[in-house]
């Protein structure tokens, strides 16, 4: 089956075909490094790992490049307003390579922690402001760009196709302008490729026209041509880069080559919280860093790619509780092969090969992840229903299920520690909470808890004789904060660590 992207500059699904035979070519815009993430820009990141390893399982091999913008976005996402660093580290009184240095380090922590693999290449825009001055000279070189007061503007109105790419019209007409727009510009939606700035600017460099700063939209151009040649296979970005960032993109890329700078165009919509935009600016978001504390990462991954990138989707607590039911669902198929014997059948080989076939045909229709989780949830219903299969073919089924889970980023590698206990006949030297404590504790060293969960199946057995179920209850609760669960069955009192 061939993989189909919905492209965003044709509006349609189309068959996705390399530059050159067998390799990939990414671009994916990264952060505005002066801040921690919140989980809108998980959602977003969460789908270049998904695509990224979704090519790498087909075989190809993928180069993926995600920049870092340290200087040149402002505050307005157009020509306006000031440096978002330079402004951040005025505020907070720091140097602005610092702020960045220490954001970019952060970046990587919450990124980690969620199983995000790393783009292959990082490049910063500090680094590249030569590359940018190069770019810029040969866009005025071609005729698309002019240069006023030590400034560079794009003349968009020369560029034939500007703006395509957005799904509202990118141009406006004079009268429709700010009145404060850049005096300096010929034409008010023309937008700047190197900007002068005030000797107090931290973050500066020298070019032909004057000390400045180059404009936000360039430092893409520059980086993707830089690391991935003039034409790339794949660009992606958040849906809100569609209006401005990536028409400005293309528009300056194709003036300086004349050649297509992308292939094709992916951007994910925005994840909101409890119904509303999830956003720095209007302050309704919830950090990974913070996400992390409250909730399992894994049902948070999930939860991440648990509707399609093209699709909104609310962050809230029933929606991580679904994820966790899903989860729980996964690995209680994987413990009961676990504790299978298996027996002579080989039923289930033909729906492993099936299952893979129904995986790769929900990856392949534009990265549908929600239609690849339930077609998982099927295979392990048949996989608990068929435990009569021989084990190895019970345990090929879970390494089927891990090898295609990961490609979501899941790991599924929680170690499961089962017992049995009956709980009679045990001596019990403390109270319940005292060995319940004992038991958190245990875990945290990773130290055996096989006797203390003897000592307290027993007391539970007890209070339940006692019909005390108050005490069992309280028991079994404050098991579960500690990470171990029980189930009471035929042969007795089963706990679970996960
Ligand atoms: P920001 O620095 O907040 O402007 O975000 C940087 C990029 O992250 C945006 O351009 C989007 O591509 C993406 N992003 C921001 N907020 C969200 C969100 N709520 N959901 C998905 N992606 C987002
Ligand atoms: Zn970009």
């Amino acid at each position: 089956m061939s993989f189909k992207i919905y492209n965003s500059l044709s509006r349609k699904k189309e068959v996705f075909k390399p530059i050159h035979k067998g390799k990939v070519s990414i671009y994916t815009c990264g952060q505005t490094v002066y801040d921690d993430l919140h989980l809108g820009h998980a959602r977003t990141y969460s789908y270049w790992d998904v695509l990224v390893r979704y090519l790498r399982y087909k075989g190809y091999e993928v180069t993926h490049v995600q920049n870092f913008t340290d200087v040149g976005h402002l505050t307005s996402d157009a020509d306006e307003g000031e440096d978002k660093i330079e402004k951040r580290a005025k505020e907070r009184k720091v140097d602005p390579y610092a702020l960045v240095e220490k954001f970019i380090q952060r970046y990587f922590e919450d990124l980690d922690a969620l199983n995000l693999n790393r783009a292959d290449i990082y490049p910063r825009a500090t680094q590249h402001v030569q590359e940018m001055i190069d770019l810029t000279k040969r866009i005025i070189k071609s005729g698309y760009a002019y240069e006023k007061d030590g400034n560079v503007y794009f003349k968009v109105r020369k560029f034939k196709d500007y703006g395509t790419l957005s799904p509202t019209p990118i141009l406006q007409k004079k009268s429709k302008c700010r009145v404060h727009a850049d005096t300096n510009k010929n034409d008010p939606n023309d937008f700047t490729l190197w900007r002068k700035v005030d000797s107090n600017v931290i973050m500066k460099w020298d070019s032909p026209w004057s000390v400045g700063v180059p404009g936000w939209h360039v430092e893409c151009s520059a980086m993707s041509m830089k690391y991935l040649g003039e034409t790339l296979d794949i660009h992606g970005g958040g849906y809100d880069h569609l209006y401005l960032h990536h028409p400005n993109e293309i528009a300056q890329s194709e003036a300086a080559t004349s050649k297509r700078f992308a292939n094709y165009w992916m951007h994910t919509t925005f994840m909101t919280l409890n119904g509303e935009k999830m956003s720095k600016s209007t302050g309704n978001m919830l950090l990974i860093r913070d996400a992390l504390k409250m909730y399992d990462w894994e049902a948070l991954r999930l939860t991440l790619v648990s509707s399609h990138y093209r699709k909104q989707i609310d962050f809230n607590k029933s929606n991580v509780r679904n994820s966790e039911a899903l989860l729980l669902r996964v690995y209680r198929v994987f413990e009961r092969v676990q504790e299978s014997t298996g027996g002579k059948s080989e039923s289930l080989n033909k729906w492993i090969r099936e299952y893979r076939v129904s995986f790769e045909k929900a990856m392949d229709d534009d990265l549908n992840t929600p239609k690849a989780v339930d077609v998982t949830m099927l295979f392990l219903k048949k996989v608990s229903q068929s435990l009569g299969n021989k084990k190895s073919i019970l345990e090929k089924s879970v390494e089927t299920v891990k090898e295609l889970l990961r490609v979501l980023g899941l790991r599924l590698d929680k170690e499961i520690v089962i017992g049995v206990t009956s709980g009679s006949s045990v001596k019990v030297t403390l109270s319940w909470k005292e060995l319940v404590k004992k038991v958190s504790g245990s875990l945290k060293k990773k130290n055996k808890i096989d006797g203390l969960m003897e000592q307290l199946i027993s007391l539970r057995v007890e209070a339940r004789s006692k019909k005390d179920y108050a005490t069992s209850d309280d028991i079994r609760t404050a098991l579960k904060k500690a990470g171990v669960e029980l189930e009471d069955t035929d042969s007795g009192v089963k706990w679970r660590v996960k």
